[in-house]
């Protein structure tokens, strides 16, 4: 039963000519498979629809082919064959009653149109701003550019229309949209009506909302997503402005959908935002106008929604990465089963998905994007097949998970951990400066295996080869994880590298077990992912010299995949941290290290006290293959399976362990799929021509 205090949620609120039927709002978020796995995409929203939310939007759509952002996969409604893809994703958004919205972004000066090859238009003549820097120019619209831009967004409302959309969104944040090129001074620097004045500024959203309300506005609503704060100081779209923006134009869209400035600021990790982070942007706004406002803030407690609505900044809560980590979030608050709510992490491996055109993935929620191309349901498992009992050996997120899955299943399940303490990487990594909410991993699988009457759980239970044959258990999964390699072999040395003398050198592990160097370290950082710079921010807080070096151009590299490169940067620096960027580590000597240029080899040396090497991890794989050696042996103990999964198989980030997981208990007595592929894919038809 839904604790009364969380009523005010389910309230229903209109939309314009709609009615929303609860104030859970999916706010657009890309998924990394977009136009290229359609049915994908489109089942992942369904899965949002049946779990409860009463608003669900696509991801930014691309509505003239004037203006796309290749490499990166969103949706494309650009003619009218692109309709039935984006058909089929609204009508699986309104299976269970949901409003369905489209966004529809002109991208103007943030689109370099690398595959349509047209020239870009943006209301000034600037070089073209992506992450990729890429050297190519918009060219400045003229009147007749406008009045077809006013055209084309019409024709997008009318094909949005016919493919089933409620609403449609007008996307002008994040620095993505036209309209945020219009009404920032920073990108419009034109001296017609469209630029100068505020007023001038919003001239061109004014005549597009008009446009399709014409075209479209009796039955569907029309929103407008801006930036709470462009946050380029003075020049650019300011909180104060958009305030003033807001209160000129009161009436204008049929919701206010604010999000904050960059896409960085909007959707930072919990390493750098706290939930709720907008809240001081976004106090006051709803006084500005009469229409609905939607905010963001990574929502994952169901009593900061209910404040936010009671005290009068948000009409609806707007979350992207939340509605990702537990599609069901609004039906357990609902069913009152708030423990069951799997809590976003805020690691942004989900945009890692749009960063690299991968697939998309969620560390909490292993099913995200496989509901179509492997049938998995966020809450639902087949029951358990012929077998009956599984041994998972190690506790971190792969075995948490595979346990979780397999007694949902209804498998006996028994998981041993060598450690006290239940989690693996995750218990240790939660400890670490920024990653405590990272500890939820754990925190959710244990609540629902500690729920169970088929699942025992052994901590402090190292286990060996013989004792598994003695326990007779039909299936054994192998996770025991992996640890830091401290010889250096990673990406710049293949071998360990040359040392000569005894300087004390450290490890992850080392630093996570409490040993912790003093006077000046050296991190080498070879693995570029987020702990090199989670350690130098550690060792500086404890008051070490800290220099970290790095064979890459930037400190994290990988993190400008979950967009908080430069937010460690810009804390290392903060630190007093040493950043040597292009620079491999030579030699260990006695009393420093050696480096070298990493373009021209370039020697040179740094004294210090101690290094920390930051590079490869080894697979802690020894017992599975002291099980497979003894694979004769499997029959008499009853033995039918034994699986190596998770970073014992292939150390890699956490959201591939949940996954592995995940499918080695989904996985369990099924049938032999032989040489076929483990999941669909949408393959594109051939042309008849
Ligand atoms: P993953 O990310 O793949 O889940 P982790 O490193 O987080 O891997 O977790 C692996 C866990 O397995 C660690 O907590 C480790 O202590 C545990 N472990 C390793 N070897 C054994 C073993 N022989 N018996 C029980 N637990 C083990
Ligand atoms: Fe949250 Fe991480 Fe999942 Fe994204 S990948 S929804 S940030 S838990």
């Amino acid at each position: 039963m839904r604790d009364p205090r969380y009523d005010i949620l389910f309230d229903p609120l209109a939309i314009g000519p709609l009615v929303a039927k609860n104030r859970f709002y999916q706010v657009p978020h890309c998924n990394g498979g977009g136009y290229r796995d359609p049915s994908a995409a489109a089942a992942m929203r369904g899965m949002k629809a049946e779990g409860g939310w009463g608003v669900i939007f696509t991801e930014q759509t691309e509505m003239h082919h004037t203006s796309e952002i290749t490499p990166f996969i969103e949706l494309r409604l650009w003619e009218d064959q692109d309709i039935p893809a984006i058909a089929k994703m609204a009508a699986a958004m309104k299976t269970h009653g949901a409003l369905a919205g489209i966004q529809l972004a002109y991208s103007g000066i943030n689109g370099p149109n690398m595959y349509t090859k047209e020239v870009p238009l943006a209301p000034s003549a600037l070089p073209i701003r992506t992450f990729t820097n890429d050297p190519v120019q918009a060219r400045a619209m003229d009147k007749t550019d406008i009045r077809n831009l006013r055209r084309w967004f019409v024709n997008a409302a009318r094909r949005s229309q016919t493919a089933g959309f409620d609403l449609i969104c007008l996307y002008g944040a994040h620095g993505f949209g036209i309209f945020q090129h219009f009404l920032s001074r920073a990108t419009n620097q034109r001296s017609d009506e469209y630029g100068g004045s505020l007023e001038n500024r919003a001239r061109f959203a004014r005549e597009v909302i008009a446009d399709m309300r014409d075209a479209v506005g009796d039955s569907m609503a029309l929103t407008l997503r801006v930036s709470l704060d462009e946050q380029i100081g003075n020049l650019g779209f300011s909180n104060a402005e958009l305030r003033d923006f807001i209160a000129m134009n009161a009436d204008l869209p049929d919701l206010w959908d604010l999000a904050q400035g960059t896409w960085e600021d909007c959707s930072g990790p919990s390493r750098f935002k706290e939930e709720a982070a907008q809240e001081v942007l976004i106090t006051g706004i709803r006084a500005l106008s009469s229409k609905p406002v939607v905010g963001v803030g990574r929502f994952t407690s169901p009593d900061v929604m209910v404040r936010m609505i009671r005290q009068g900044k948000l009409d609806f809560i707007g979350c992207a990465r939340p509605s990702i980590a537990d599609p069901f979030l609004p039906k357990k608050i609902d069913e009152g089963r708030i423990d069951d709510i799997r809590e976003c992490i805020g690691c942004n491996i989900c945009i890692t998905g749009d960063m690299t055109q991968g697939m998309g993935r969620c560390t909490q929620n292993p099913t995200w994007m496989e509901e179509w191309r492997r049938g998995w349901h966020p809450e639902k498992v087949a029951p358990k097949g012929s077998s009956q009992s599984v041994l998972i050996v190690g506790s971190g997120p792969a075995g948490l998970e595979a346990a979780h899955i397999a007694a949902m299943r209804g498998y006996d399940v028994a998981l041993a951990e060598a450690r006290p303490t239940l989690g693996g990487r995750v218990a240790r990594e939660r400890l670490l400066p920024g990653l405590s909410a990272w500890g939820r991993v754990a925190d959710y699988r244990l609540y629902h295996l500690g729920q169970k009457a088929n699942v025992q759980m052994y901590p402090a239970s190292p286990l060996t080869a013989d004792q598994i044959l003695d326990f007779g258990f039909q299936n054994v999964c192998i996770a025991t994880g992996s640890t830091w390699r401290a010889d250096g072999v990673a990406r710049q040395h293949v071998v360990p590298i040359p040392r000569s003398g005894a300087l004390p050198t450290f490890t992850p592990d080392d630093l996570m077990d409490g040993a912790l160097p003093g006077g000046h370290v050296v991190i080498f950082d070879d693995d570029h992912y987020y702990m090199g710079g989670v350690l130098a921010e550690l060792l500086a807080q404890k008051g070490a010299k800290v220099t970290l070096i790095t064979p890459s151009a930037f400190v994290s590299d990988w993190t400008a995949n979950t967009l908080e490169q430069a937010s460690i940067h810009r804390r290392l620096a903060g630190l007093g941290v040493t950043i040597l960027l292009n620079t491999g580590l030579a030699q260990i000597g006695p009393d420093g290290v050696h480096t070298c240029c990493s373009y021209t080899g370039a020697p040179n040396q740094i004294g210090c006290d101690a290094l920390v090497i930051v590079g490869a991890r080894r697979s802690e794989d020894a017992l599975y293959h002291d099980l497979t050696a003894r694979q004769a042996h499997w029959a008499d103990a009853g033995i039918r399976s034994v699986k190596l999964i998770g970073d014992a198989a292939a150390p890699a980030p956490i959201a591939w362990a949940t996954f592995a997981g995940h499918r080695y208990a989904r996985d369990l007595d099924g049938p032999d799929i032989g040489d076929a592929l483990s999941f669909r894919r949408e393959v594109t038809e051939l042309a008849r021509d």
